[in-house]
C-alpha cells in the first residue's frame, strides 16, 4: 500500500528539485537519451508532472521510487528516481520508455529468464563498449565486450569471467606500455 501523504509529499519534492534543476543524472541515462532522442527539455518536461508507479521506501541508502511522466508531445518517459532530502538531489538512476507489455502487465513479474534489476525489462545477451580512464588522462576503450543488455532501459552488465578477461587485457596492454587506444575484446581476450 502506498501512503498517500508520503507520494504528495514526494510529488512536491520532485517538482520543485527538477524545477530547480536540482538533478543528477546517471552517466547511462545520458548516453541512453541521446540515443533515443529524447532532449534535456523533453526529460524536465516529463518530470515536472510526475506520478509515481511503485514507491520503494525501505531501499538503502535513499528512498527511491518508479515515476511516470509525458513530455510536452504526450511521450510517456519512466524514471527510477532516488530523493536525497538531505542534499536535495534528486537522482536519475534509470530512464526508459515503458514498453506495450509493460503497460499490459503493470509491472507483474513476468516469466522470463532474466529480468532487468533496474526496470524489469527484458535482458538480452548484446555487446558493450568499456572506456577506462587511465593515468595522466588517457583512455582505453574495450570494444565489443559481451553484456546482458536490458532491452528497455539499455542498462548493461558484465558477466564476472568476462570482466576478468578484460582486467588481464588490461594489465598485459599496461606493461606493454599502451595507454591509450582502441581495443577489441574478442582479439585480444
Ligand atoms: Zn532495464
Amino acid at each position: 500500500m502506498m501512503n498517500q501523504k508520503i507520494l504528495k509529499t514526494w510529488i512536491q519534492e520532485i517538482r520543485l528539485l527538477v524545477s530547480l534543476e536540482k538533478v543528477s543524472l546517471k552517466k547511462h541515462c545520458i548516453l541512453r537519451m541521446r540515443q533515443r532522442g529524447i532532449s534535456t527539455d523533453e526529460f524536465k518536461d516529463a518530470m515536472s508532472h510526475p506520478k509515481i508507479v511503485e514507491y520503494y521506501k525501505d531501499d538503502y541508502p535513499l528512498p527511491s521510487a518508479l515515476i511516470l511522466g509525458f513530455t510536452a508531445l504526450g511521450r510517456p518517459l519512466h524514471a527510477v528516481v532516488a530523493l536525497d532530502q538531505g542534499s536535495g538531489i534528486l537522482w536519475i538512476i534509470t530512464l526508459y520508455e515503458p514498453t506495450i507489455e509493460q503497460w499490459d502487465e503493470k509491472f507483474k513479474k513476468g516469466g522470463n529468464d532474466m529480468d532487468c534489476p533496474l526496470c524489469k525489462g527484458k535482458m538480452e545477451m548484446g555487446t558493450t563498449i568499456l572506456p577506462f580512464g587511465m593515468k595522466n588522462g588517457r583512455v582505453i576503450v574495450v570494444q565489443n565486450v559481451p553484456a546482458k543488455v536490458c532491452e528497455q532501459c539499455g542498462e548493461e552488465y558484465v558477466d564476472m569471467d568476462v570482466a576478468r578477461n578484460v582486467e588481464s587485457l588490461l594489465n598485459r596492454l599496461e606493461r606493454d606500455g599502451l595507454s591509450m587506444g582502441f581495443v577489441e575484446y574478442g582479439v585480444a581476450a
